[in-house]
């Protein structure tokens, strides 16, 4: 597996993040250059082996992480059947920790929680503001294996896309899963109206009108999923999608002059309107029909 995880796209080779197939080299950047798949159609970025710069600001990611309550309480009603209960959760890329303070108010003293997160800043503010909570520091593969017992939920939410080897990680995640237990993803729907654009202007001009393409595959995402490819990654490490739904990026949390946000956010309220979405949203449970990974 180290080779093949070697030659990702990700990390400066040609195999596609997702499937493992064959991906192309079709946009060039100024820093970076995206790749598509063959097969899943998925699209991936080698900004992170390039060392592009990134205009990422975790501050503009966290800081509104009130207005994200809409969305946890909807996860948490899709999560809420007969079958599901939630002793253990653990949040992948927990940021400051606000999710986890949320689940603790939700679930209890008795839910056993989990973080991890990469960052050593956001490390100090999610633990202070959940003291009872265990927050591991590090990348989420080399800090699973620290991990005890079994989470019924485990949560990534906009970390998926910062990943270079997603299947690995999910692959990983199924080995800290509880036997009824479920994966959430949020990340980004490469077959959204915004980024196809991108692409397509930039196909469409002979590689001369870059900037849309750069600005919906910004340098801190790496990879950029289809639904073939959720499709297959999920297979893959021996699960299923259980439910799925799209959403779209609210304008405040968008960046760049008010004509440009008004437009973006008109063009992704009408494709929700339609059933599509910039945002997709997973719930992954074991495939009972397939051989799963066993438990540790
Ligand atoms: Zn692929």
């Amino acid at each position: 597996m180290a080779h093949i995880d070697e030659a990702l796209t990700t990390r400066g080779g040609d195999v596609c993040p997702v499937c493992g197939e064959v991906a192309t080299a079709r946009i060039e950047l100024h820093e970076y250059r995206l790749f598509e798949c063959m097969r899943c159609h998925s699209w991936s970025s080698d900004a992170l082996y390039r060392n592009a710069e990134t205009s990422f600001v975790p501050d503009n990611y966290f800081s509104n992480a009130d207005s994200d309550l809409d969305k946890w309480d909807d996860l948490s009603r899709r999560l809420a059947s007969p079958g599901h209960s939630n002793r253990a959760a653990l949040d992948v890329g927990c940021g400051t920790g606000a999710y986890l303070a949320h689940l603790r108010e939700r679930l209890g003293p008795e839910c056993r929680l989990a973080g991890i997160e990469l960052e050593s800043d956001r490390v100090v503010q999610a633990r202070s503001r959940n003291p009872d909570v265990e927050i591991f520091e590090g990348d989420a593969r080399a800090t699973l294996p620290e991990l005890d017992g079994y989470f019924d939920l485990v949560t990534l939410w906009d970390v998926f896309e910062h990943v270079d080897s997603p299947a690995v990680l999910l692959k990983d995640l199924v080995d800290v899963l509880s036997e009824d237990g479920v994966i959430y993803i949020q990340t980004i729907h490469e077959q959204s109206i915004l980024p196809s654009v991108g692409r397509l202007l930039y196909q469409w001009t002979g590689g001369r009108l870059r900037y849309p393409a750069a600005r919906t595959h910004e340098a801190h995402h790496l990879v950029f999923f289809s639904r073939l490819g959720i499709d297959l990654l999920a297979a893959a490490a021996g699960l299923r999608v259980r439910d799925m739904w799209f959403d779209r990026l609210s304008r405040d949390r968008m960046d760049g002059s008010a004509i440009v946000t008004a437009v973006s956010s008109l063009v992704l309220a009408l494709e929700n309107a339609f059933g599509n979405g910039l945002f997709i949203n997973l719930i992954l449970e074991r495939d009972p029909s397939r051989d799963t990974p066993s438990l540790r």
